[in-house]
């Protein structure tokens, strides 16, 4: 995938901004007006226990790990979506 580089910096929205809920705005890199917006905040993980009941940092990390994978190809996946629909020629 040669594609992050087209994802430009997010402008990040919250109760404090006035938006009911914690999101990055991603805006079109074109300029044409569009974004994309994605959910910061899925609330705290769930730290995993092992069987001797301490906890297993190992796992937390790649749940961790896991959500920031997702947030970025949510991000990946709706910039391309938008590049194929409306500047195709990119
Ligand atoms: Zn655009």
């Amino acid at each position: 995938m040669d594609e992050p580089n087209i994802i430009p910096a997010p402008e990040f929205l919250g109760p404090m901004t006035g938006h009911p809920t914690l999101v990055a705005r991603f805006h079109c890199p074109l300029g044409c007006g569009w974004w994309h917006e994605e959910p910061t905040d899925p609330g705290p993980a769930r730290l995993p226990l092992r069987p001797d009941w301490t906890i297993d940092w190992e796992a937390h990390d790649l749940v961790l790990k896991a959500r920031d994978e997702a947030f970025r190809v949510g991000v990946e996946h709706a910039i391309a979506e938008h590049y194929r629909k409306r500047h195709p020629e990119h």
